[in-house]
């Protein structure tokens, strides 16, 4: 066969009729499912992946990616039927658009560091001993497990005349960052703006509960259960950051990007910190 086929002189021409058209390049263009392979399917994996939904980008569509898309569709209340449509991909790509740590672009060019007066507060050894285990009422804990201060401008507040959706606190590179409130990993993934970052659904309030610019990569994915003062991460400066902080954002059910909206959690961040 191979023979014949080398002696042929029109079975180029033919090998190349047959082979199959190359995949549509843009994600979104085709319905994916179970036995695609392209740059469409590895699009997809690289997006799951950024969701928190883990498993391997290789741009074959096989049952991992069918059960992660399956995990995604649930997470969503989509209907879970482990396959892309177009409509699917689409609120994918969407979860992925726009600012989603509310920091404006220009306006970070705007304020380099020295404009809004960073300081660092020296590294993560000096906050050690300033731990706290007590738990405030209600069952919350301050996300920063150490030295922090509130925020240092009025750009770091909620709102901070940007839209900027949460509240930036500044603490030692390093520091570790605990879960307000426990409950279930939503997002874990890693947003150009946001950097690391974690959305965790609060079991007792049905709160979404954002903490970004996380120094790592999360150990934990979506659908990770997590108790109240649990440790998340550590503070850093991944993505769009003007120093080592922790962005937090308080969205109200049913959550983050998810019809919920976010509000200002300066007043009760000042509650958890005056009991934990
Ligand atoms: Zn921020």
């Amino acid at each position: 066969m191979t023979w014949s086929i080398a002696r042929c002189a029109g079975c180029a021409v033919i090998a190349l009729l047959l082979l199959p058209a190359p995949a549509p390049a843009a994600f979104g263009d085709r319905p994916l499912r179970e036995g695609m392979a392209g740059e469409d399917v590895r699009v997809l994996q690289v997006l799951l992946t950024k969701a928190g939904f883990r498993l391997t980008v290789d741009g074959r569509f096989g049952p991992r990616t069918r059960r992660a898309v399956g995990r995604w569709e649930s997470d969503r209340e989509r209907r879970v039927d482990g396959w892309m449509s177009r409509d699917d991909s689409l609120a994918l790509r969407r979860e992925f658009r726009g600012p989603i740590d509310g920091h404006a672009p220009a306006r970070e060019v705007e304020a380099p560091e020295g404009s809004v007066r960073l300081v660092r507060l020296g590294d993560a050894s000096l906050a050690a001993g300033e731990s706290h285990q007590a738990l405030a009422p209600g069952g919350h804990a301050f996300p920063i497990e150490g030295r922090h201060d509130l925020g240092r401008s009025e750009s770091n507040r909620f709102g901070g005349g940007r839209g900027h959706q949460g509240q930036d606190m500044f603490a030692g590179c390093g520091t570790p960052v605990r879960a307000a409130q426990g409950g279930t990993v939503r997002f874990a993934g890693y947003h150009a703006a946001a950097g690391n970052f974690l959305v965790i659904r609060g079991a007792g309030s049905g709160e979404d509960y954002v903490y970004m610019h996380l120094r790592d990569a999360a150990e934990l994915a979506a659908g990770d259960k997590v108790t109240t003062a649990e440790r998340i991460g550590a503070v850093g400066s991944t993505g769009r950051a003007s120093g080592c902080h922790l962005h937090f954002e308080l969205w109200s059910a049913p959550g983050w990007y998810r019809g919920g909206s976010a509000y200002d959690p300066r007043p009760k961040l000042r509650g958890w910190d005056r009991w934990t």
